[in-house]
């Protein structure tokens, strides 16, 4: 791997270059907003600065929407999984991807990694390591000058007036925020956080943990570690624990053989991503009851890391009944056979509830919900889909019944929960682009419409001359 002296900077340079072709950024031509006070009022607040939050702060900076802020309650370095709940290698994804480039050939990761390494290191990275990944989303950042403020949390959103008042965290500080549009990029746990099935609701909680949340592979040491699921985030953190000196690890699975396909992998592409939102109900339910009912395959990199591990098992058709403590340790039973532990690492993926988001869970009555828009035939009913929000064309929130909660397009989800809707534009890295456009053009109508008159106005008012008066004779 020959390291290229300069490169990262002559690609800044070429960055620097395309934005002077492409006027970059243009001004502002969003009519602000005051307070009563006379304060100003931010025009957007993107809640997130992972992949998807930053694509939608650049994006806005270039269409002239420029009064902004974008805030993420991790600390710098540390937003999204990458270096925090992710334990995987590699990423899934192949290294091709484009990542948050949004048209711009020179913020692809191929060009930022191209622009440091030579082409025979190109050709030999098989996959993209997890830190690498990372180590790309923070030069974006940094090349971008996007205002990720960290360390500041949303915790509450009320409507007032026409506009949003958010009550933040920020650095153990409360602070109020007025702002005209939300966009809440927050992820994949962002609409009912993680699912934990009934099971184990009564386990006390120092005997599990979820795959989402921080946990200490070391305390696990020589004990017994069950690990619930036969997805990639399961598969991984039963790796871990393997690698990190854990006694036994039982990955006790559900089916009755281990997924192998993933469907979603057929979805990646342009028409799908596009098309998708214009399909009719059924379509886009069937699709996605298919896809989710055949679960996600770990990738094969993630169960290689198992096989040389004699301490490994896995257990096929065992779903848990039932989770209870027995003193330091616990017992799981399926209903017809029973095991003892230590520990239990719940890789059971994420809910999709409401009521469980606590930025949200206040409007939970008033939001469009799929099963509020459609009822499936029985051959493919499915209550979790059920629960997803249905919405507007640029990700807004919409109302269950009209007129009573209309402050809810101001709220526009830019996280996985959109899935239902627009498919994975708002969650996966290779739809990103597409998805940012789209919240992007949103945006920009109704900023535009919501000023009408103010634009008439100005396009009557505009009296600069062409021509000067001194051109003829
Ligand atoms: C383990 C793992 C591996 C993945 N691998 C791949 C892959 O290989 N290929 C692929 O295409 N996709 C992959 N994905 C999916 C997707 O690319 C990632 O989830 C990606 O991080 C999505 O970006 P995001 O911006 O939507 O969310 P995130 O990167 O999760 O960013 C959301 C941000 O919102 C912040 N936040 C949330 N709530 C609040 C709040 N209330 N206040 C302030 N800040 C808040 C969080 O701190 C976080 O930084 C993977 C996901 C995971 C979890």
């Amino acid at each position: 791997m020959k390291n290229k002296k300069n490169g990262l900077l002559d690609l800044e340079d070429n960055i620097r270059c395309d934005f002077e072709y492409l006027n970059f950024p243009p001004d502002n031509w969003v009519k602000p907003k005051l307070l009563e006070n006379g304060s100003p009022v931010t025009d957007v607040t993107i809640v997130g600065g992972g992949m998807c939050g930053m694509a939608a702060s650049f994006g806005l900076k270039r269409e002239g929407i420029r009064n902004i802020r974008i805030f993420d309650r991790q600390p710098e370095s540390f937003e999204g999984p990458w270096l925090t709940t992710a334990r995987m290698k590699t990423l899934r994804s192949p290294k091709h991807l484009t990542g948050p480039n949004m048209g711009l050939p020179n913020l692809t990761f191929q060009a930022w990694y191209r622009a440091q390494w030579d082409t025979d290191s190109w050709e030999a990275l098989g996959h993209i390591p997890r830190e690498m990944w990372m180590e790309y989303l923070r030069w974006y950042r940094q090349v971008l000058e996007i205002p990720v403020e960290n360390g500041v949390a949303l915790e509450r959103i009320e409507p007032e007036g026409d506009i949003l008042k958010l009550f933040l965290l920020k650095n153990g500080q409360k602070e109020e925020h007025f702002t005209r549009k939300l966009v809440l990029a927050t992820g994949r746990a962002a609409f009912g956080g993680t699912r934990l099935p009934a099971a184990f609701q009564d386990l006390p909680e120092n005997l599990y943990a979820h795959t989402e949340d921080k946990i200490d592979f070391e305390a696990l040491k020589g004990k017994k570690v069950f690990v619930i699921g036969g997805a990639a985030s399961a598969v991984d953190s039963a790796a871990v624990a393997l690698e990190t000196g854990a006694a036994e690890v039982h990955l006790m699975v559900r089916a009755k053989e281990i997924p192998r396909l993933n469907k979603f992998k057929s979805t990646v592409y342009s028409g799908f991503f596009r098309g998708f939102k214009n399909l009719d109900e059924e379509t886009r339910w069937r699709l996605l009851h298919h896809g989710f009912g055949c679960k996600i395959a770990a990738p094969r990199a993630s169960m290689l890391r198992l096989k040389q591990y004699e301490n490994f098992h896995i257990h096929l058709d065992s779903p848990i009944a039932k989770a209870r403590a027995d003193g330091d340790s616990l017992e799981l039973s399926t209903g017809t056979q029973s095991y003892q532990g230590d520990f239990v690492i719940l890789g059971t993926g994420y809910a999709i509830n409401i009521a469980d988001q606590p930025e949200l869970a206040p409007f939970s009555k008033d939001v469009l919900l799929w099963r509020d828009r459609f009822t499936p035939p029985a051959d493919i009913a499915d209550e979790e889909l059920g629960n997803f929000p249905f919405l507007g064309p640029g990700f807004e929130l919409l109302e269950k019944t009209p007129g009573q909660a209309s402050y809810l397009d101001r709220i526009h989800l830019f996280n996985a929960a959109t899935t239902m809707t627009h498919s994975a534009v708002s969650s996966d890295i290779p739809g990103v682009n597409i998805g940012a456009e789209r919240l992007i053009d949103t945006l920009a109508k109704k900023f535009f419409a919501e000023a009408a008159p103010e634009h008439l106005q100005d396009f009557y008012d505009y009296d600069e001359p062409e021509l000067l008066g001194d051109e003829w004779n």
